[in-house]
Protein backbone atom coordinates (compact mmCIF):
# COMPACT_ATOMS: atom_id res chain seq x y z
CA UNK A 1 0.00 0.00 0.00
CA UNK A 2 1.12 3.74 -0.84
CA UNK A 3 0.64 6.97 0.51
CA UNK A 4 1.44 10.31 -0.86
CA UNK A 5 1.95 13.05 1.80
CA UNK A 6 1.94 16.89 0.36
CA UNK A 7 3.82 19.11 2.14
CA UNK A 8 6.80 19.51 3.99
CA UNK A 9 6.91 21.32 6.85
CA UNK A 10 6.62 20.62 10.48
CA UNK A 11 3.38 19.04 10.02
CA UNK A 12 4.09 16.96 6.73
CA UNK A 13 7.04 15.46 8.33
CA UNK A 14 5.62 14.99 12.37
CA UNK A 15 2.79 13.14 10.04
CA UNK A 16 5.13 11.18 7.76
CA UNK A 17 7.40 10.07 11.06
CA UNK A 18 4.51 8.88 12.78
CA UNK A 19 3.03 7.11 9.54
CA UNK A 20 6.24 5.17 8.91
CA UNK A 21 6.47 4.24 12.89
CA UNK A 22 2.87 3.36 13.05
CA UNK A 23 3.13 1.00 9.58
CA UNK A 24 6.84 0.74 8.91
CA UNK A 25 5.77 -1.77 5.95
CA UNK A 26 3.92 1.55 4.64
CA UNK A 27 5.48 2.64 1.03
CA UNK A 28 5.29 6.77 2.36
CA UNK A 29 6.21 9.87 -0.04
CA UNK A 30 6.69 12.85 0.55
CA UNK A 31 5.75 15.78 -2.24
CA UNK A 32 6.41 19.47 -1.69
CA UNK A 33 7.30 22.35 -3.31
CA UNK A 34 9.52 23.55 -0.54
CA UNK A 35 11.75 21.78 2.40
CA UNK A 36 13.66 22.44 5.66
CA UNK A 37 14.65 25.44 5.62
CA UNK A 38 12.48 26.82 3.24
CA UNK A 39 9.62 25.74 5.07
CA UNK A 40 7.08 28.19 7.71
CA UNK A 41 8.43 26.59 11.14
CA UNK A 42 12.22 26.92 10.10
CA UNK A 43 11.81 30.57 10.72
CA UNK A 44 9.42 30.08 13.78
CA UNK A 45 10.34 30.27 17.28
CA UNK A 46 9.81 26.65 18.07
CA UNK A 47 7.75 27.00 21.49
CA UNK A 48 5.16 25.18 22.70
CA UNK A 49 1.85 27.44 23.58
CA UNK A 50 -1.14 27.54 21.77
CA UNK A 51 -1.74 30.66 19.84
CA UNK A 52 -3.91 32.41 16.82
CA UNK A 53 -5.83 28.86 16.68
CA UNK A 54 -9.05 31.06 16.02
CA UNK A 55 -12.41 28.84 17.39
CA UNK A 56 -10.83 25.15 17.31
CA UNK A 57 -12.40 23.00 20.13
CA UNK A 58 -10.27 23.41 23.48
CA UNK A 59 -10.92 19.83 24.22
CA UNK A 60 -8.85 19.26 20.42
CA UNK A 61 -6.41 22.02 21.09
CA UNK A 62 -5.71 20.26 24.87
CA UNK A 63 -5.52 16.71 23.51
CA UNK A 64 -2.95 17.71 20.14
CA UNK A 65 -0.56 20.03 22.46
CA UNK A 66 -0.53 17.92 25.61
CA UNK A 67 0.09 14.87 23.00
CA UNK A 68 3.16 17.06 22.06
CA UNK A 69 4.38 18.38 24.88
CA UNK A 70 4.31 14.61 26.60
CA UNK A 71 6.62 14.20 23.20
CA UNK A 72 9.27 16.84 24.16
CA UNK A 73 9.11 16.00 27.16
CA UNK A 74 9.91 11.69 26.29
CA UNK A 75 13.47 13.53 24.44
CA UNK A 76 14.02 15.78 27.20
CA UNK A 77 13.75 12.94 29.99
CA UNK A 78 15.86 10.46 28.20
CA UNK A 79 18.52 12.45 27.04
CA UNK A 80 18.08 13.43 23.91
CA UNK A 81 17.16 17.03 23.95
CA UNK A 82 19.55 18.40 21.87
CA UNK A 83 18.23 15.94 18.74
CA UNK A 84 15.66 18.46 18.22
CA UNK A 85 16.85 21.36 19.88
CA UNK A 86 14.78 21.24 22.99
CA UNK A 87 15.23 24.02 26.00
CA UNK A 88 13.35 23.68 29.03
CA UNK A 89 12.41 27.69 29.52
CA UNK A 90 10.81 30.16 32.01
CA UNK A 91 7.56 31.86 30.26
CA UNK A 92 5.84 34.61 31.28
CA UNK A 93 3.13 35.03 29.26
CA UNK A 94 0.65 38.41 30.02
CA UNK A 95 -2.05 40.26 27.94
CA UNK A 96 -3.27 44.09 28.31
CA UNK A 97 -6.67 43.13 27.41
CA UNK A 98 -8.75 44.06 30.68
CA UNK A 99 -10.83 41.07 30.26
CA UNK A 100 -7.36 38.91 30.57
CA UNK A 101 -6.87 35.49 28.88
CA UNK A 102 -10.15 33.83 27.70
CA UNK A 103 -9.22 30.50 27.83
CA UNK A 104 -6.45 29.74 30.06
CA UNK A 105 -7.01 25.83 30.03
CA UNK A 106 -3.47 24.74 28.26
CA UNK A 107 -1.77 25.91 31.50
CA UNK A 108 -2.94 22.87 32.92
CA UNK A 109 -0.36 21.02 30.53
CA UNK A 110 2.92 22.68 31.40
CA UNK A 111 5.03 22.82 34.25
CA UNK A 112 4.51 25.13 37.45
CA UNK A 113 1.78 27.42 36.13
CA UNK A 114 0.60 29.99 38.52
CA UNK A 115 -1.58 32.96 37.56
CA UNK A 116 0.46 36.45 38.38
CA UNK A 117 -0.80 37.96 40.76
CA UNK A 118 -2.13 41.88 41.21
CA UNK A 119 1.80 42.42 43.21
CA UNK A 120 3.36 40.40 40.37
CA UNK A 121 1.89 42.45 37.49
CA UNK A 122 2.45 45.62 39.76
CA UNK A 123 6.29 44.83 39.78
CA UNK A 124 6.45 43.74 36.05
CA UNK A 125 4.20 47.03 34.93
CA UNK A 126 6.62 49.09 37.24
CA UNK A 127 9.71 47.45 35.77
CA UNK A 128 9.11 47.02 32.04
CA UNK A 129 6.63 50.48 31.55
CA UNK A 130 3.89 48.21 30.71
CA UNK A 131 -0.16 47.96 31.24
CA UNK A 132 0.04 43.87 32.14
CA UNK A 133 -4.07 43.20 33.26
CA UNK A 134 -3.05 39.47 32.60
CA UNK A 135 -1.05 37.10 33.04
CA UNK A 136 1.15 33.79 33.27
CA UNK A 137 4.26 32.39 34.85
CA UNK A 138 5.25 28.79 34.08
CA UNK A 139 8.22 26.63 32.56
CA UNK A 140 7.77 25.05 28.97
CA UNK A 141 9.60 23.79 26.16
CA UNK A 142 10.91 25.30 22.75
CA UNK A 143 12.28 23.13 20.05
CA UNK A 144 14.40 24.92 17.80
CA UNK A 145 13.47 24.78 13.90
CA UNK A 146 17.04 24.04 12.90
CA UNK A 147 17.15 21.15 14.51
CA UNK A 148 13.94 19.35 14.60
CA UNK A 149 12.66 20.01 10.91
CA UNK A 150 16.26 18.35 9.89
CA UNK A 151 15.51 15.67 12.44
CA UNK A 152 12.08 14.89 10.73
CA UNK A 153 13.28 14.68 7.75
CA UNK A 154 16.65 12.28 8.68
CA UNK A 155 14.19 9.73 10.67
CA UNK A 156 11.87 9.76 7.94
CA UNK A 157 14.34 8.66 5.17
CA UNK A 158 15.92 6.47 7.54
CA UNK A 159 12.80 4.34 8.20
CA UNK A 160 12.72 3.89 4.46
CA UNK A 161 10.47 6.67 3.18
CA UNK A 162 11.12 9.22 0.30
CA UNK A 163 11.16 12.98 -0.10
CA UNK A 164 10.12 14.39 -3.47
CA UNK A 165 10.29 18.06 -5.01
CA UNK A 166 7.14 18.67 -7.23
CA UNK A 167 4.95 21.37 -7.08
CA UNK A 168 1.25 19.03 -6.65
CA UNK A 169 -1.41 20.72 -9.42
CA UNK A 170 -4.46 18.58 -7.82
CA UNK A 171 -4.66 15.79 -4.92
CA UNK A 172 -6.58 13.84 -7.92
CA UNK A 173 -3.03 13.77 -9.87
CA UNK A 174 -1.32 11.73 -7.35
CA UNK A 175 -3.98 9.05 -7.42
CA UNK A 176 -3.69 9.03 -11.38
CA UNK A 177 -0.10 8.20 -10.21
CA UNK A 178 -1.00 4.99 -8.43
CA UNK A 179 -1.24 5.89 -4.91
CA UNK A 180 -3.66 4.60 -2.68
CA UNK A 181 -4.34 7.19 -0.36
CA UNK A 182 -3.12 11.10 0.23
CA UNK A 183 -2.74 13.21 3.48
CA UNK A 184 -2.99 16.84 2.81
CA UNK A 185 -0.80 18.70 5.00
CA UNK A 186 -0.38 21.74 2.54
CA UNK A 187 -0.73 24.81 5.16
CA UNK A 188 -1.63 28.15 3.27
CA UNK A 189 -0.90 25.98 0.19
CA UNK A 190 -4.53 24.15 1.31
CA UNK A 191 -6.65 27.12 -0.07
CA UNK A 192 -5.97 26.24 -3.85
CA UNK A 193 -5.15 22.48 -2.94
CA UNK A 194 -8.39 21.63 -1.21
CA UNK A 195 -10.08 25.04 -3.20
CA UNK A 196 -10.45 25.98 0.92
CA UNK A 197 -11.00 29.43 1.13
CA UNK A 198 -11.06 29.98 4.93
CA UNK A 199 -6.81 29.27 4.61
CA UNK A 200 -5.46 32.68 5.00
CA UNK A 201 -2.24 34.25 6.08
CA UNK A 202 -1.46 35.62 9.04
CA UNK A 203 2.06 37.50 8.55
CA UNK A 204 4.38 37.06 10.73
CA UNK A 205 7.65 38.92 10.75
CA UNK A 206 10.44 38.45 13.45
CA UNK A 207 14.28 39.20 13.95
CA UNK A 208 17.27 36.57 14.89
CA UNK A 209 20.25 38.51 17.10
CA UNK A 210 23.07 38.00 18.79
CA UNK A 211 21.82 36.67 22.24
CA UNK A 212 22.20 39.24 24.95
CA UNK A 213 22.75 36.63 27.60
CA UNK A 214 18.69 36.45 28.56
CA UNK A 215 16.88 32.86 28.90
CA UNK A 216 13.37 33.78 29.92
CA UNK A 217 10.40 34.51 27.37
CA UNK A 218 8.05 37.34 27.88
CA UNK A 219 5.65 36.86 25.96
CA UNK A 220 2.88 39.91 25.47
CA UNK A 221 1.92 40.61 21.91
CA UNK A 222 4.52 42.27 20.37
CA UNK A 223 7.38 40.69 21.77
CA UNK A 224 8.31 37.26 22.20
CA UNK A 225 12.46 36.58 22.92
CA UNK A 226 13.21 32.74 22.64
CA UNK A 227 16.83 31.85 23.17
CA UNK A 228 18.61 28.43 21.60
CA UNK A 229 20.42 26.46 24.25
CA UNK A 230 21.94 24.42 21.47
CA UNK A 231 22.84 27.47 19.66
CA UNK A 232 23.16 29.62 22.63
CA UNK A 233 23.90 32.90 20.85
CA UNK A 234 20.71 32.84 18.90
CA UNK A 235 17.74 34.60 20.28
CA UNK A 236 14.59 34.99 18.37
CA UNK A 237 12.26 38.38 18.55
CA UNK A 238 9.40 39.26 17.53
CA UNK A 239 6.77 39.08 16.14
CA UNK A 240 3.84 40.22 14.81
CA UNK A 241 0.38 38.91 13.46
CA UNK A 242 -0.90 40.55 10.07
CA UNK A 243 -4.54 38.78 9.11
CA UNK A 244 -4.72 38.41 5.15
CA UNK A 245 -1.46 39.56 4.21
CA UNK A 246 0.58 37.69 1.81
CA UNK A 247 3.82 40.00 2.07
CA UNK A 248 7.21 38.12 2.74
CA UNK A 249 9.54 41.19 2.30
CA UNK A 250 10.51 42.52 6.31
CA UNK A 251 9.61 45.92 6.54
CA UNK A 252 11.21 48.70 8.44
CA UNK A 253 7.85 49.62 10.60
CA UNK A 254 7.97 46.11 11.20
CA UNK A 255 11.47 45.68 12.67
CA UNK A 256 11.10 49.02 14.63
CA UNK A 257 7.96 47.51 16.06
CA UNK A 258 9.22 44.33 17.27
CA UNK A 259 12.98 45.96 18.53
CA UNK A 260 11.23 48.83 20.31
CA UNK A 261 8.71 46.27 22.30
CA UNK A 262 11.54 44.01 22.87
CA UNK A 263 14.08 46.50 24.18
CA UNK A 264 11.58 48.21 26.74
CA UNK A 265 10.89 44.94 28.39
CA UNK A 266 14.37 44.06 27.92
CA UNK A 267 16.72 46.76 28.32
CA UNK A 268 19.68 44.50 27.40
CA UNK A 269 19.39 44.01 23.72
CA UNK A 270 19.41 47.93 23.30
CA UNK A 271 22.13 47.78 20.12
CA UNK A 272 22.00 44.08 19.60
CA UNK A 273 23.52 42.78 16.54
CA UNK A 274 21.27 42.21 13.75
CA UNK A 275 21.34 38.35 12.45
CA UNK A 276 18.29 38.14 9.92
CA UNK A 277 14.79 39.24 9.78
CA UNK A 278 12.39 36.73 8.27
CA UNK A 279 8.91 36.65 7.19
CA UNK A 280 6.36 33.57 7.68
CA UNK A 281 3.16 33.21 6.46
CA UNK A 282 1.21 31.07 9.35
CA UNK A 283 -1.70 29.29 7.51
CA UNK A 284 -4.63 30.32 9.48
CA UNK A 285 -8.45 29.19 9.29
CA UNK A 286 -11.39 29.36 11.94
CA UNK A 287 -10.27 25.82 13.16
CA UNK A 288 -7.50 23.35 12.34
CA UNK A 289 -8.31 20.85 9.68
CA UNK A 290 -8.40 17.07 10.73
CA UNK A 291 -10.94 15.07 9.16
CA UNK A 292 -10.56 12.51 5.74
CA UNK A 293 -12.38 13.18 2.95
CA UNK A 294 -13.55 10.76 0.16
CA UNK A 295 -12.89 12.25 -3.62
CA UNK A 296 -13.06 10.66 -6.69
CA UNK A 297 -10.22 10.46 -9.44
CA UNK A 298 -10.33 10.94 -12.87
CA UNK A 299 -11.11 7.54 -13.69
CA UNK A 300 -14.17 7.36 -11.47
CA UNK A 301 -12.03 6.02 -8.25
CA UNK A 302 -12.83 6.82 -5.07
CA UNK A 303 -10.25 7.89 -2.78
CA UNK A 304 -9.45 8.72 0.84
CA UNK A 305 -7.74 11.82 1.22
CA UNK A 306 -6.94 12.86 4.90
CA UNK A 307 -6.48 16.70 5.78
CA UNK A 308 -4.39 18.27 8.34
CA UNK A 309 -3.71 21.80 7.92
CA UNK A 310 -4.85 25.55 9.23
CA UNK A 311 -2.65 25.16 12.29
CA UNK A 312 -2.04 29.13 12.59
CA UNK A 313 0.14 30.28 15.12
CA UNK A 314 0.56 26.53 16.81
CA UNK A 315 2.45 24.27 14.32
CA UNK A 316 4.79 22.72 16.27
CA UNK A 317 2.80 22.98 19.24
CA UNK A 318 -0.09 20.89 18.33
CA UNK A 319 2.33 18.59 15.68
CA UNK A 320 3.09 15.37 17.10
CA UNK A 321 -0.55 15.43 18.88
CA UNK A 322 -2.44 15.89 15.01
CA UNK A 323 0.25 13.33 13.34
CA UNK A 324 -1.25 10.78 15.65
CA UNK A 325 -4.63 11.31 14.98
CA UNK A 326 -4.27 11.22 11.19
CA UNK A 327 -2.15 7.71 12.07
CA UNK A 328 -5.69 6.65 13.76
CA UNK A 329 -7.88 7.56 10.86
CA UNK A 330 -5.73 6.05 8.64
CA UNK A 331 -5.85 3.04 10.78
CA UNK A 332 -9.69 2.89 11.29
CA UNK A 333 -9.98 3.77 7.08
CA UNK A 334 -7.66 0.79 6.23
CA UNK A 335 -8.73 -1.58 8.64
CA UNK A 336 -4.81 -1.78 9.93
CA UNK A 337 -2.97 -3.13 13.10
CA UNK A 338 -0.90 0.08 14.22
CA UNK A 339 2.47 -0.24 16.20
CA UNK A 340 1.32 3.76 18.02
C1 LIG B 1 6.92 34.38 12.82
C2 LIG B 1 6.33 33.04 13.20
C3 LIG B 1 6.59 32.51 14.45
C4 LIG B 1 6.02 31.29 14.82
N1 LIG B 1 6.30 30.77 16.04
C5 LIG B 1 5.74 29.59 16.42
C6 LIG B 1 6.03 29.01 17.69
O1 LIG B 1 6.83 29.55 18.46
N2 LIG B 1 5.41 27.85 18.02
C7 LIG B 1 4.52 27.21 17.19
O2 LIG B 1 3.97 26.19 17.56
N3 LIG B 1 4.25 27.73 15.96
C8 LIG B 1 4.82 28.89 15.56
N4 LIG B 1 4.54 29.42 14.33
C9 LIG B 1 3.54 28.77 13.48
C10 LIG B 1 4.13 27.58 12.73
O3 LIG B 1 5.36 27.98 12.14
C11 LIG B 1 3.15 27.12 11.64
O4 LIG B 1 1.90 26.81 12.23
C12 LIG B 1 3.67 25.84 10.98
O5 LIG B 1 4.98 26.05 10.51
C13 LIG B 1 2.76 25.41 9.84
O6 LIG B 1 3.32 24.21 9.34
P1 LIG B 1 2.75 23.51 8.04
O7 LIG B 1 3.59 22.29 7.86
O8 LIG B 1 1.28 23.36 8.13
O9 LIG B 1 3.00 24.57 6.86
P2 LIG B 1 4.30 24.97 6.04
O10 LIG B 1 5.53 24.93 6.89
O11 LIG B 1 3.97 26.24 5.36
O12 LIG B 1 4.47 23.80 4.98
C14 LIG B 1 3.60 23.63 3.88
C15 LIG B 1 4.23 22.60 2.96
O13 LIG B 1 3.33 22.31 1.90
C16 LIG B 1 3.99 22.44 0.68
N5 LIG B 1 3.00 22.74 -0.36
C17 LIG B 1 1.96 23.60 -0.28
N6 LIG B 1 1.25 23.57 -1.43
C18 LIG B 1 1.88 22.66 -2.23
C19 LIG B 1 1.64 22.18 -3.55
N7 LIG B 1 0.60 22.59 -4.28
N8 LIG B 1 2.50 21.25 -4.08
C20 LIG B 1 3.56 20.80 -3.36
N9 LIG B 1 3.83 21.22 -2.11
C21 LIG B 1 3.00 22.14 -1.55
C22 LIG B 1 5.03 23.52 0.91
O14 LIG B 1 6.05 23.47 -0.08
C23 LIG B 1 5.52 23.10 2.30
O15 LIG B 1 6.46 22.04 2.20
C24 LIG B 1 5.15 30.61 13.91
C25 LIG B 1 4.95 31.14 12.63
C26 LIG B 1 5.53 32.32 12.27
C27 LIG B 1 5.30 32.85 10.88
Amino acid sequence: MSVAVVGAGVIGMTTSVALKTAFPELKVHVFAEDFSPNTTGDGSAGLWGPYLLGDTPREKVLKWAGTTHRWLEEFWRTGRASEIGISLLPIYRVTSDPHGFPDSSWTKLVYGAHRLTSKDLTRLNEEYGTNYKDGWMFVTYTSEPARLLPWLEETFVASGGELRRRKIETLHELIDDGYDSIINCSGLGARRLAGDITVTPVRGQVARVRNPGEQSVVFPANCVHVSFRSSYETTVLGGTHQMNDYDCSPRKEDSKFIYDGCCRILPALKGVTSIKEWVGLRPGRPTVRLESEVLESSQGKKFTVIHNYGHGGSGVTLSWGCALDVVAIFRDTWRLKSNL
